[in-house]
Order: structure tokens, then sequence, then C-alpha cells
């Protein structure tokens, strides 16, 4: 029996932050007549610092901070260290 892969949370590297987005393309299908899933680019980008990178870190669920926990499972807002000089 195969074992099921432990899922991973993507953090930011600089500030730890969870919320990380990547950008992915769509493509037509003529059959269906709507836009599939084309895939993902490997460039991503931290939502909260800014920071834009190929390679962010990945954690586990039971290395998750209490602040990123709390970004993921109650919808609060991640606290980005006040050392952390934010882009954009
Ligand atoms: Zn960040």
């Amino acid at each position: 029996m195969a074992e099921t892969p432990t899922p991973i949370h993507v953090v930011c590297p600089v500030c730890g932050s969870p919320d990380v987005t990547c950008d992915a393309t769509a493509k037509w299908d003529f059959e269906s007549q709507q836009w599939v899933h084309g895939g993902v680019q490997d460039e991503k980008t931290c939502q909260s610092c800014g920071y834009e990178k190929h390679s962010f870190d990945e954690v586990t669920d039971a290395d998750l901070t209490p602040e990123q926990r709390g970004f993921i499972y109650d919808g609060e807002d991640y606290p980005v260290p006040a050392t952390i000089k934010v882009c954009g």
C-alpha cells in the first residue's frame, strides 16, 4: 500500500508568511467550451512582504508557527515582523 505524502505548506523564506501566490495559465478548450488549467509558473510572490523568487520554504503542518496557523486556519492577518522592509 502506497504511503500518502505528508501535506506541505509553502511559506515565505523572508517573513514566514504562508500568504504566497504564483501565476498560472489557462487554455481555451474547444470541446468543453471553457478555460482549462494550463500550468503553474515557477515564480512565487509573498503577499505579505512582496518577496519574489522561485524557491520558497515548504513546511509541514506540525512545523507551523502560531502566526502561520492563525493565517491559514483562522483567517487572521499575518503579522510581518517589523524588521522586514515590505516591498511595493
Ligand atoms: Zn514574505
